[in-house]
């Protein structure tokens, strides 16, 4: 017997699980890895599982959006910032975290917990009883079917894509250099691989011209922009990397001192150290393409890849017109939805709403009512977003972002304005945590 459902172990059914045994309320948590099923993306039975990069991108609370949201989840006691703090590796201002550390110490603290039951089972159907549904954008098809068939809409699905993994034992060193960009952090938490104008465009021209998978299905499919494959981003101009995730400034060539004309960043992607990932070259080249165009570049001409890049499907609801303020599916409130399902967008977004997810079931299981956090915070602005901000008919997934607060009233110098964004959402949840 349990007092609520929550339906996959992913980032969000995790930290919603985690929110509600805290409060007292018995979890079954059903999570389909680890029954003989996988998605597409997984490759482990853990829970909470991170399927691309190992970053939950910059912890700066005090100009940064997602670092704001890192501050308030552990203010709210959440299990996956505790748990990535625990597994923290090298990144910058960045938390980035050792991947399976991180997702086998969040199995293991559930795992050990009285009031959750993890059960390894797919569901199929939407359950009677009060749940959450957060089940990702890779929802095994008879559940999205099921979704589908209740809110009466299809769930879009569009393109998300990976990036490669490298040992680091394969990159030349004699070539390549540690340093971050500007020399943030203690200076060593990325390689560079630098590129002169001959090597940027040649190796611009072999993404054009490089054989891709296509996705029939998906045909069409917008993008979203955060996770947009280099190859598409190379056919928007011939400078486009050069401005984006292959720029040179910031970065020293320690043969000459200066800036190279282009470079590849690789971002360490493991404790040991022993894996990084190459920042921002998610791709749909096939297999052999990836090996032979990436060997291309100074330093990886010996580069062993421990993962290829790919392209995976992503799905998600209307939200804005579909669930209520409190994340509960307007037609059936018993139900509520959390995660990237929701069309909020990254492992930190998808955490956030699982949290709140987990606290407004557990409030109502409570017989109480929990207000909204307030617009000001990152989960407000967020959540706000998701459940009715958003103009619905052009709903696309979305990470944190100071956009989605209130604007700053008055005239203000734009060097000043994060850190009023930042200390406007502290007080307000300091407000609404004494509430
Ligand atoms: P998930 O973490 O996917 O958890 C959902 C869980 O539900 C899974 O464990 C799944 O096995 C289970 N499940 C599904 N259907 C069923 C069912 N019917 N019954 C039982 N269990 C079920 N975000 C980032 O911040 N950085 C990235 O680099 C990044 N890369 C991504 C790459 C890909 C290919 C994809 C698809 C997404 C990526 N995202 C990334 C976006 C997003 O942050 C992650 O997908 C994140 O894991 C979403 O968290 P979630 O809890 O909503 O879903």
């Amino acid at each position: 017997t349990h007092d609520i459902h929550v339906i996959g172990g992913g980032l969000a059914g995790s930290e919603a699980a985690w929110q509600l045994a805290e409060a007292g309320f018995k979890v079954r948590l059903s999570e389909m890895r680890g029954s003989g099923e996988n998605t597409p993306a997984h490759h482990t039975d853990h829970l909470a599982e991170l399927v691309c990069s190992n970053s939950f991108r910059s912890d700066d609370a005090e100009s940064n959006a997602v670092g704001l949201l890192h501050q308030e989840m552990r203010a709210l006691g959440s299990l996956i910032l505790r748990t990535g703090d625990t597994h923290r590796v090298p990144a910058g201002s960045a938390l980035a975290v050792d991947r399976d550390g991180f997702s086998a110490g969040v199995t293991a603290v559930l795992e050990a917990h009285p009031n959750v039951t993890i059960v390894r089972e797919r569901v199929d159907v939407l359950p009677e009883g009060p749940a959450i549904i957060a089940t990702g954008p890779l929802t095994a098809p008879a559940l999205s079917d099921s979704i589908a068939a209740e809110t009466g809409r299809d769930s879009l699905a569009f393109f998300d894509a990976i990036a490669p993994i490298v040992h680091r034992d394969s990159i030349d060193m004699d070539v390549a250099w540690a340093q971050s960009r500007w020399n943030k952090g203690d200076g060593t938490d990325y390689i560079n691989c630098p590129l002169d104008k001959e090597q940027y465009h040649a190796f611009v021209q072999a993404l054009l011209d490089g054989e891709k998978t296509e996705y029939k299905e998906w045909e069409n499919v917008p993008y979203f922009e955060g996770c947009m494959p280099i190859e598409v981003m190379a056919s928007r101009g011939p400078e486009t990397l050069r401005f984006g995730p292959m720029k040179g400034v910031g970065l020293d060539v320690p043969s000459t001192g200066r800036w190279p004309y282009a470079a590849v960043q690789l971002r360490q992607d493991n404790a040991q150290g022993t894996l990084w990932n190459i920042v921002g070259f998610q791709t749909k080249l096939k297999h052999a393409e990836q090996v032979r165009i990436f060997r291309t570049i100074p330093g990886l001409e010996n580069a062993e890849f421990a993962r290829l890049g790919g392209l995976h499907r992503n799905t998600f609801l209307r939200s804005p017109e579909l669930l209520d303020g409190t994340l509960r599916l307007a037609s059936r409130p018993n139900i509520r939805f959390a995660g990237q399902i929701t069309g909020c967008e990254g492992y930190v977004e998808s955490a956030a709403i699982g949290l709140l997810a987990g606290r407004f079931a557990a409030a109502e299981l409570a017989g109480r009512h929990l207000p909204s956090p307030p617009r000001e915070t990152a989960l407000g602005a967020l959540l706000s977003h998701i459940t009715g901000e958003a103009v619905a008919e052009t709903y696309q997934p979305m990470n944190v972002n100071f956009g989605l607060f209130p604007p700053i009233e008055g005239k203000t110098k734009k060097a000043d304005r994060k850190r009023m964004y930042t200390d406007r959402g502290r007080a307000a949840l300091a407000g609404w945590l004494a509430a």
